[in-house]
């Protein structure tokens, strides 16, 4: 059934919690992040790298801008979206919207990783200076966070023309500052250019990579050779951004996207946090190079073997479980009812803790954080913060799963007591 507008008012300003501290974080957070980017990426190429030296060393305006930067950044961009465009790869059907529809998007995010592989290849070969991304990243990041914000401004004014069953729930509260940092409309498109979509595993994500591919050949600039820790950090990332690109048809059935609309806090993060703050390892490493012996490097990459594992088996078998339930590698699993109809697994990966895949994904980015020695704090930036991401993620999840399945879930949580870390959280 249709929900009319003021149904959806009714619903979104009484029944929905505000997230992310409302209407203050929604005014604090599109602060503070983008100034933790530039801090991030100007404190890893300090002598120092010490994240409690204050005040931190400033960047000089000219360090911040380059014109060069914005034609990369656009450059960048409009080729993500000639791929995305591409008639490769199958087509897919998200899951069914409120008004009874639903949407097609197209699965060829690997298809345009391999392709952008190729093409700097080619670019490498020819001499094109990847390691100048080392220099140029400052000013990218400005850029990256420019755009973001006026990318948000553009989907706040044009969600005020789509029609009120393609408004998030929760990002129609009546308060601009709070609906424009969570989103108001779901699924914007402009035809069937699905922007969220685009944004959600395409130029940040593959960004990242590419970024850490330039630290990489800065390093080979520098020292000759790229050291092992460096070799490190670009495989573990570039197995994980490879993984959530052969699995894209699996975002489709998240949070992103089924239920937060697009508004800056998604379109920051996925355009400016994930390329500039992720690869941040990587551009510590060309200032700070780590010795790695062999042993530890073989430590290093069990962790992350362990947590990959975790994390996809984990993933797979809940996509399978929510495709086909009667598949025979779920089949056997032990399930509970709910009142929608939908089970809930018990047993298996999902028996062990309530969120499996956070799990693997924390040990992950331990193993991302090691190679970079002990000496300093600030590579462990990125632990640190996906562990909070990820305790109030599961928070916001577990919430939306208790209003969806009630006493099941109630159920779930005493049969399955541990959220994310066995025996401890
Ligand atoms: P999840 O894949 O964890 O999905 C949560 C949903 O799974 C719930 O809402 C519920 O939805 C379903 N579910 C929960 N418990 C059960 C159960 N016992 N049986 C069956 N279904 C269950 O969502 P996320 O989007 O948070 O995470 C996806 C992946 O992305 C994770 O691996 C995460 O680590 C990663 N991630 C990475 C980030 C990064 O920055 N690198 C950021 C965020 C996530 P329903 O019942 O409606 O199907």
């Amino acid at each position: 059934m249709r929900p009319n507008s003021q149904e959806l008012k009714r619903k979104s300003s009484h029944d929905t919690e505000r997230e992310f501290g409302g209407t203050l974080g929604a005014i604090g957070i599109p602060i503070f992040l983008p100034l933790t980017v530039l801090f991030l990426i100007s404190t890893s190429r300090s002598p120092e790298a010490s994240v409690l030296q204050w005040p931190p060393s400033l960047p000089s305006t000219d360090q911040l801008w380059d014109p060069l930067a914005l034609v990369v950044l656009l450059c960048w961009i409009a080729l993500h979206a000639l791929l995305y465009l591409t008639p490769l790869g199958k087509v897919s059907e998200g899951l069914v919207l409120r008004d009874g529809t639903r949407l097609k998007y197209p699965i060829n995010g690997f298809h345009g990783l391999c392709i952008t592989g190729v093409l700097l290849m080619f670019l490498v070969g020819l001499g094109a200076p990847l390691g100048y991304l080392f220099e140029l990243l400052l000013p990218l990041a400005v850029c990256a966070i420019a755009v973001s914000f006026l990318f948000s401004v553009y989907l706040y004014i044009r969600s005020f023309l789509a029609p009120s069953h393609a408004l998030a729930l929760g990002g129609n509260t009546g308060n601009p500052l709070y609906d424009f940092f969570i989103g108001r409309e779901l699924n914007p498109r402009i035809g069937n250019f699905d922007l969220k979509y685009f944004c959600e595993l395409r130029p940040g994500l593959i960004g990242w990579v590419v970024i850490n591919l330039g630290m990489l050949m800065k390093e080979v600039e520098l020292r000759g050779s790229p050291s092992l820790a460096m070799i490190l950090v670009n495989s573990f990332q570039l197995l994980y951004v490879a993984d959530a690109l052969w699995n894209e048809e699996a975002v489709l059935t998240t949070m992103d996207i089924v239920h937060d609309g697009f508004g800056f806090m998604l379109v920051f993060g996925d355009l400016a946090w994930v390329p500039f703050a992720y690869s941040l390892q990587a551009g510590f490493l060309v200032v700070h190079p780590q010795a790695l012996s062999s042993f530890r490097a073989a430590i290093i990459i069990a962790l992350n073997g362990i947590g990959y594992y975790i994390f996809r088996k984990s993933n797979s078998q809940k996509n399978q479980f929510r495709r086909d339930p009667s598949h025979p590698s779920v089949a056997r699993l032990e399930t509970i009812a709910t009142a929608t109809g939908k089970r809930l697994l018990v047993s298996g990966w999902w028996g062990l803790v309530r969120h499996p895949n956070y799990l693997g994904d924390l040990l992950m980015a331990l193993a991302w954080s090691l190679p970079c020695g002990f000496s300093h704090l600030l590579p462990y930036f990125y632990v640190i913060y996906f562990t909070i991401l990820l305790i109030h993620r599961e928070d916001r999840d577990e919430r939306q799963c208790r209003t969806k399945y009630g006493l099941a879930w109630d159920t779930y949580c005493r049969r399955v007591p541990y959220r994310i870390f066995p025996y401890l959280y």
